[in-house]
């Protein structure tokens, strides 16, 4: 099977290449390397072969691919993939992007959650598929089994979103506006007779003043948080947060009696695990442990994590997340709002199940299809 592969080498690309190596996804299929912008230079290394870089706006290179993956990014898609279609290719696109994500012809994928679509899809001839956001795969991972036991009314999320879900240079950048931010009130820090109100004040001088690394974010993040993600839409809402309805329900399939997903999305200091504080709605009340035992059992990576503080602290945060497969979800307790709603809290690793992960898997998922 031949492959091709664009934008290997950026944020969520390296992360691609990571985890096909690790997972012996390379073995049986001729992968081909394509570039924007190094053509010609050498590729990089796959079963001890490294192949120059293919041009990535070159049709006649990409109408070769039976598979393109790609993590280029939506200018990139916009770009080339009219054009190949119109040309009468007819392999399978896998793109990490959002821009072909709403198409009528495309299928979202997260496996775990929406497998009978994906099967779907490839049985009506569909040859687009699309990872969904990040945000929204993490939230639907981590309340899977209470959307399987359609017991969702609605969800209310509220986000705690990472830099790196704004690109590489804005992670750097976070970084070092806490260097920052350090270096100019280490001196007031280390000396212990310092009044707590004269560090502060050094602090948010340091912020709000011109030395503040600010040119990726335009606003301070280390010390802050910034509640707004992405454009404006309709009704008040940023397109971060109007993802959760429109993509978590085109992932579930259920396009005709959409669950209303809202909230609100902030971005905070962290540097590549999302978390959401829930509140789900619930169709009628179900004892919580029967609610645990849900969301435990339903995929391989969702978890509990009981709702006691030492275990909270020690598996719920980003600290503990980062780099890993797992979705834990803890802070599960029935609310004071009434027996029918559920207060949870999820995190995860917002560039492996969040980007990379769904696209490695669409791939297998198609080899199996295929029989290839
Ligand atoms: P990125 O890191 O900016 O990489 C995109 C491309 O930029 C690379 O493939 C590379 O293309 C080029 N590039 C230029 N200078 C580079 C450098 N110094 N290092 C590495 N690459 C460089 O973008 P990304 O964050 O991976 O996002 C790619 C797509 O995935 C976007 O459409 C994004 O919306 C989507 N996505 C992102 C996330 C996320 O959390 N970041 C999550 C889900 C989906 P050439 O090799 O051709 O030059």
């Amino acid at each position: 099977m031949k492959v091709g592969i664009i934008g290997w080498r950026g944020m969520v690309g390296s992360v691609l290449m990571q985890r096909m190596r690790e997972s012996g996804d390379f073995d049986g299929i001729e992968a081909s390397f394509f570039s924007t912008s190094a053509a010609g230079e050498p590729g990089p290394e796959v079963g001890g072969k490294r192949e120059p870089l293919l041009d990535a706006f070159d049709q006649e290179a990409l109408r070769a691919q039976e598979v393109i993956i790609t993590c280029q990014g939506g200018a990139h898609t916009l770009e080339v993939y009219p054009k190949l279609r119109e040309a009468g290719w007819d392999g399978y696109w896998i793109d990490a992007a959002r821009a072909l994500r709403m198409d009528s012809q495309t299928v979202l994928i997260l496996d775990p959650v929406n497998m009978p679509v994906i099967h779907r899809g490839l049985r009506d001839g569909v040859k687009t598929f699309c990872g969904p956001n990040c945000t929204v795969s993490l939230m639907l991972l981590g309340i899977d089994g209470l959307l399987k036991a359609d017991l969702v009314e609605w969800v209310s999320a509220m986000t705690y979103q990472a830099a790196s879900g704004a690109g590489a240079r804005h992670m750097r950048e976070l970084i070092s506006q806490m260097g920052h931010i350090h270096a100019e009130s280490a001196r007031l820090v280390e000396d212990p007779a310092t009044s707590i109100l004269d560090i502060d004040r050094q602090v948010i001088d340091s912020m709000r003043g011109d030395g503040m690394p600010i040119g990726e974010l335009g606003v301070p993040l280390a010390g802050s948080l910034i509640p707004w993600i992405d454009q404006a839409v309709d009704g008040g809402q940023t397109r971060e947060e109007w993802k959760a309805i429109a993509e978590g329900n085109k992932i579930l399939g259920r396009e005709a009696r959409p669950i209303p997903f809202d909230g609100l999305c902030v971005r905070v200091g962290s540097m590549r695990c999302h978390a959401q504080g829930l509140t789900i709605k619930l169709n009628r009340d179900v004892p919580l442990s029967e609610l645990e035992a849900l969301v435990d059992g339903a995929n391989e990576w969702a978890h509990v994590i009981p709702n006691e503080p030492e275990a909270t602290k020690a598996g719920l945060s980003p600290a503990a997340v980062t780099g890993k497969l797992d979705i834990p979800v803890g802070r599960m307790r029935k609310m004071h709002l009434g027996p029918e709603y559920l207060a949870a809290y999820t995190v995860g690793d917002q560039l492996l199940w969040g980007a990379a992960e769904p696209l490695r898997r669409m791939l297998v998922i198609l080899r199996e299809h295929l029989g290839r």
